[in-house]
This record gives C-alpha cells, sequence and structure tokens, in this order.
C-alpha cells in the first residue's frame, strides 16, 4: 500500500530544520508496519539529507557550503535570469531533492545521532510542501 502525506511550513534563507518529527508521524499514521518512506521537495532550490541536528553542525554546514559553492561568484544562471540564486541550484542539485529511509514496526530505522533535515537554500524566504510517500504492508 502507499500513503502520502505532505509537511507544509514557512522557511527562512538559510534555514536547516530538522523533521524527524514530521517524518516519523506521517509513517505512524499510515498505519504500515514496515517499508520505506520517501521524502521528497518539489522544487530546485531545496534539498533533504540527514546529518546530528545540532547548533554547531548546523553552523559548519552553512559555512561549508558557503566555502564549496559560494554566493558572490558569477553563474550563467543569474546573469540569464537575473534572481541570484545560481549557488542556490547549485548546492540544491548536490546534495539532493529526496531521501529514503526505511521503516520497520512503524518507526524510521535511522542511527541514534541522525535526523532528517530539510535545507532552504534559496535566496529567499519560501512556502514549502515537502511530500513523504510512505510505502509498506
Ligand atoms: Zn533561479
Amino acid at each position: 500500500m502507499i500513503v502520502t502525506r505532505y509537511l507544509e511550513f514557512e522557511t527562512f534563507i538559510g534555514e536547516v530544520r530538522d523533521i524527524t518529527d514530521d517524518v516519523q508521524e506521517a509513517v505512524k499514521s499510515s498505519g504500515l508496519c514496515a517499508g520505506t518512506a520517501t521524502i521528497f521537495v518539489p522544487g530546485a532550490t531545496g534539498a533533504v539529507t540527514t546529518m546530528e541536528y545540532e547548533d554547531g553542525l548546523v553552523k559548519d554546514l552553512g559555512e561549508a557550503l558557503e566555502r564549496l559553492i559560494p554566493q558572490r561568484i558569477d553563474y550563467a544562471h543569474n546573469q540569464r535570469w537575473h534572481d541570484g540564486n545560481g549557488h542556490s541550484h547549485i548546492r540544491a542539485a548536490l546534495i539532493g531533492p529526496s531521501l529514503t529511509v526505511p521503516f520497520l514496526n512503524q518507526s524510521l530505522s535511522l542511527g541514534t545521532w541522525q535526523q532528517i533535515i530539510f535545507l532552504e537554500l534559496d535566496n529567499r524566504h519560501r512556502r514549502r510542501r515537502i511530500i513523504v510517500q510512505v510505502m509498506g504492508e
């Protein structure tokens, strides 16, 4: 069986949001016992991955992204569209728009220090609607 849920929230620029509890709730409310949950961002400037969610790493991740894919360099995208978010698109492409997590006994099979995070990579705040598709039995 397949059950689809949505997570909706407002973001701010540079937000790293822990959505673990929301995904766990989607799994629980699906009524399915075991399977996989796919978390997907429809949008080219958001991303989903996992990390240990703590203030130090949230800051480190933002700084690492700025070192690897700086905002203030030239992007062909910005010259063409003048929206200034070439870096957002490249960061989103490299981190990726989705994540699949297995669950057993209605519980996500995450590590103890592993949280599911959504990253707002755009250069403006957004309203996001994240898809959580739960497949299993
Ligand atoms: Zn753009």
